[in-house]
Parts: C-alpha cells; structure tokens; sequence
C-alpha cells in the first residue's frame, strides 16, 4: 500500500483530532526514522520529547522483552518487582518520598490535584480547595488538566469544568500573589513552559512562589512531564534552580516510548493526602512499562545521559543562535538544555516545519510561533551540524 493509501485508510476509520503531517512512518534506529517508503528523517522531535533514547537504544529493547516474557500485566492489588524497583530510581532520582504510576501524562495530573485537594481537605475541609496555575500552561487533555491548562481555546468547548481554579502569569510574581486567598490549597506549573511556546520558568520566579507556599502552607505542584527526566541536564529541570516542589508530575520520557507517568509526592504531602481508597489505576505501573521505566534509570546513570546532555547543550544553543543571526524570519531562541524554541516572524511556523519535514527533519511547533527542537538525548554534535544544515534550508 502507498504512503497515501494509508493515510487515507487510517482517515476513514480514527477520529480526526489531529492534522497529521502527511507521513507514515516505519521504523527507527539511533536518532533516525524511516517512512513506510525507506524515505530516512532525522528526528528532532522524539515523539514530542518522548523517546529520550532514541530508537533501539542497546539493552532498553531486551528489557522489555524480557519482561513480556514473564508478564505484562497484574493488577495493582499485587506486588510486581518492575514497580518497586522503578519507584526507587524514581525516588532516588528525585529525592522526593513516594511514587504513583499512571499511565499519561494527563492522568499524573490529575493525581497531583487530588492528592493537593485531599491534603488541604484532611486540615480544612471543604474550605481550602483553590489552585492556582499559568496563563500559557499545558497540563493535559483530561477534565481535571484541562481546567487548569491555561489556554482558553482548549478549555472552552468542555466547561463547566472543575472549579476553583485561577491563573495567574508565569514568572509574574506578583500575579500569582494577587490569586492567593485563604483557599488557596495549591499552585501548580511547568518549570519550562513547553506547549505554550518553550519559557524557562526565572530563578526568583521559583524561588518566590516556594517561599509563599511553606509560608501559607499551600503545596507547590511542578509539572515536569515535558522537561523532565534529564531534558535539561539534570533528571528534574527543578533541581537546577534547587527549589523543590512538594508535588511532581512527569511522564513523557520517564518510559522513552511505553505510555507511562507518574506523580510523586514529597514527604510532606505523602504524609498527609492520599490515602487508601482515595486513588486508583488498572493499567498504572504494570510491569511491563516499569521494567521500561527501571532500564530508562540504569541506562542514564550508566551511560552519563545527563552529563552528555549538559555537555552538548551549549553547541546546540550556539548552532541555533547562529540562526537568529543569519535570518530575518528567526527573532530569538529560548530554552535550556535539549528543550529549545525558535520564535519565527514573517512566515507561518508551520510552514517551516512541514518544509524541514520535506527535507528530511522532525521537528515541531509550540504556541503560535515558535518551532520546537525537543530531540532524543542521545545526539551527538554530527546530529546538531546536520539538523542546522536542514533547518538553514528550510529557512531560506
Ligand atoms: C504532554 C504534557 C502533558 C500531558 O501529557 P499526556 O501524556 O499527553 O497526557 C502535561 N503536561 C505537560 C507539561 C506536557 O508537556
């Protein structure tokens, strides 16, 4: 079957919620993935900052199989060895207290707002239960996220969703201060924003909202789904900045490519939220995504996953700031580590994304203007000269 014909036949039967690129693709290897026409693309993108370790990463394939060859699933009224080892790399990996798998991002959300809501609940009641997230934010698709995603054209078509819930401008101290009230149980954000147009959260910005959180008693909920698990050169991009949160969600690369996510509390609110009976999963940390989950850990700290991404992150930001030099349509780049924007002006970004798609580059796009490089941290100088090689051309 041609490339079109199967776009066509997935068209009559998935529901159309997303504008796919028109490419169907294959297989992968390394930071590579090819089309069901041998057609090879260099991938900047990693399945939205998913697939950390790239394709076919040596021993990540045969720990999964391995473990589908004992069992794939049991339900979360046993034990499974896969879970509890990967909660204590997760633990350890974060210096936090206890985990919760789930199964998405959205979901790990979710979590993290009943965990927050049962904390203010056990002290107060009914009376603490408002939370306080970002203008610009994403957290997810779900209802719980979605009433705190800080994008108006995703939330509207589905209110009332829960309520309770006020924004506030990321890095704008002061906004947030003007939200807080007596109900205040919670504030949640990304410390780089991702989807809403890739914004490193300011030190003081972090080190404000910390500092009115253990005053208040309120709880400081991170969401490191995008730029967590070493995206930024340590496993948590709060750990730069040293202000930790008491709450924290990630997902995405957490399983470089099976779905899973988790929340994670720190001692404080596992001490004090959830407790049993207040929260469940069927799926949520079967063993067959924390054996992934536990090989991710070992293969960053055998391999120095983070060191490699601390050590390469300045030529990718120099190779992308040679760009806002050389072209008129690139009016800035933002980021930190492997999570990097180009704003584009003059032309649509999609328009740049599908032309880098043509010759040869995933890449992708956030907010209204800025293209995305959220690559596997696998990639080596060789990757970021031929990525801007590419890019230039798109460009021009
Ligand atoms: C992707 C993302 C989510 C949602 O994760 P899903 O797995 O798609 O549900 C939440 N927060 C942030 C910051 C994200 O980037």
């Amino acid at each position: 079957m041609s490339m079109n014909e199967q776009m066509q036949q997935a068209e009559e039967s998935i529901l159309h919620t997303y504008n796919r690129f028109p490419v169907v693709f294959d297989h992968g290897d390394g930071c590579w993935l090819y089309d069901t026409e041998g057609k090879k693309y260099l991938d900047f993108a990693a399945g939205i900052a998913v697939n950390a370790l790239g394709y076919h990463y040596p021993g990540y394939d045969e720990a999964l199989k391995a473990q589908i060859d004992k069992l794939t699933h049991i339900s979360n009224l046993y034990y499974n060895e896969p879970m509890s080892e990967a909660g204590q790399k997760l633990i350890k990996a974060s210096g936090m207290s206890k985990a919760f798998f789930t199964n998405s991002g959205t979901e790990a959300i979710e979590g993290a707002l009943k965990a927050a809501r049962k904390y203010a609940y056990a002290k107060k009641g009914h009376e603490k239960y408002e939370i306080i997230a970002m203008n610009h934010s994403f957290h997810g698709r779900s209802m719980g996220a979605l009433s705190v995603t800080g994008n108006a054209h995703y939330r509207e078509p589905f209110e009332p969703l829960i309520g309770g819930v006020k924004f506030a401008d990321f890095n704008d101290l002061d906004s947030v201060k003007a939200q807080i009230t007596e109900k205040t149980c919670a504030i949640l954000t990304e410390v780089v924003q991702g989807e809403g147009g890739i914004y490193p959260a300011e030190q003081n910005f972090l080190e404000g909202l910390r500092e009115i959180c253990t005053e208040k008693d309120i709880l400081l909920i991170f969401d490191e789904i995008q730029c967590g698990m070493g995206r930024t050169g340590t496993y948590f991009a709060w750990q730069s900045y040293g202000v930790k949160p008491d709450i924290m969600t990630c997902a995405k690369a957490l399983g470089s490519g099976v779905p899973v996510g988790a929340f994670v509390l720190g001692e404080k609110a596992a001490e004090a939220s959830l407790a049993p009976g207040d929260h469940g999963t069927t799926y949520g940390g079967n063993p067959f995504v924390c054996a992934a989950v536990s090989k991710v850990f070992d293969i960053f700290e055998e391999d120095h996953i983070l060191e490699h991404v601390k050590e390469l992150a300045p030529y990718l930001e120099e190779k992308l700031d040679s760009l806002v030099d050389k072209y008129e349509n690139v009016a800035a780049r933002r980021g930190k580590g492997f999570m990097q924007g180009l704003v584009i002006t003059g032309v649509p970004v999609g328009t740049v994304v599908s032309r880098a798609l043509e010759n040869g580059l995933l890449v992708i796009s956030a907010g209204s203007d800025v293209l995305r490089l959220v690559p596997p941290l696998i990639i080596t100088k060789e990757h970021i000269d031929l990525m801007t090689e590419i890019l230039e051309k798109s460009l021009a």
